[in-house]
């Protein structure tokens, strides 16, 4: 199977994790991995893409990462699978990390009810205090929510969400999309959305305008079809778009603009 084709237009992948893609490879996530990896998304036109941190360690690395590399932007937090034992000590240097021009969200952040390495009542608590995090830094909420819809609408409902809230790979169903549009939450796809048996995340996307989305990899994890058993990376976000712009029933390069505009609202990005 040759690579996508290049997209007409721009595109930025909103949610991926570079380091790990350096760990399921069995490399180091160097400066030059990481130049590899842009090198690739650019020659289909993916020119910018966030890299999300989920532990401490992980957010220093994405810090590091969007530091070095022009075109990488980072969001830092800890997965609500990885809350235990964090203090308030991480939690200062993940303020510091966050107030850094490079990092555009605090995330990923939410619940996961699929894993029970972290009970709900934990994860909820420490959801929590990272919505007040992005509040106190003002800058958009990422959410991770697996499994557990109803009760991230209900946290973010009982604390005041922040500004600007992005649902990272959206898995919910029509009603799950419309509860969040009208919040004014932006829903950001992944693969999934291209996956045959996934009918209900297509009839989600369908069923918001295009200025209510974004697009991502969530890369290493969940490749698009027909690239599936590919280890994903930003270069393949170009076939997801094409799907997007399916579901949306609008031009490829409607889309990419649409979605450098959602960009620029959400992130402060100057894309075109
Ligand atoms: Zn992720």
């Amino acid at each position: 199977m040759p690579d996508p084709d290049p997209l007409p237009a721009p595109a930025f992948d909103a949610h991926c994790h570079l380091d790990a893609m350096g760990q399921r490879a069995g490399v180091a996530p160097t400066r030059e991995f990481v130049a590899g990896v842009m090198a690739q998304a650019r020659a289909v036109n993916v020119t910018r893409v966030i890299t999300v941190g989920d532990t401490i360690a992980s957010s220093r690395w994405c810090v590091r990462a969007a530091s070095e590399h022009p075109d990488v932007y980072a969001a830092v937090a800890v997965h609500p699978n990885e809350i235990g034992g964090l203090t308030d000590a991480d939690y200062a240097e993940l303020e510091q990390m966050a107030r850094h021009p490079r990092v555009v969200a605090v995330g990923e952040t939410g619940l996961d009810y699929y894993w029970d390495r972290t009970t709900p009542p934990d994860q909820q608590d420490h959801f929590r205090r990272h919505i007040d995090l992005a509040k106190r830094v003002r800058k958009p909420l990422m959410i991770h929510d697996r499994d557990a819809h109803d009760d991230v609408l209900r946290v973010l409902a009982e604390e005041g969400a922040p500004e600007r809230v992005v649902f990272h790979a959206f898995s919910g169903d029509a009603a799950m999309a419309r509860a969040c549009v009208d919040a004014g939450y932006v829903l950001s796809f992944g693969g999934v959305v291209t996956f045959t048996n996934a009918p209900a995340v297509r009839e989600a996307a369908a069923s918001v305008n295009a200025d209510q989305i974004l697009v991502e990899t969530d890369a290493p994890f969940l490749a698009p079809h027909p690239f599936r058993g590919r280890p994903n990376s930003p270069y393949l976000l170009a076939q997801t778009l094409l799907t997007l712009a399916a579901v949306q029933h609008l031009e490829v390069a409607e889309l990419c603009v649409s979605l450098a505009q959602t960009g620029n609202t959400l992130f402060g990005f100057d894309l075109t």
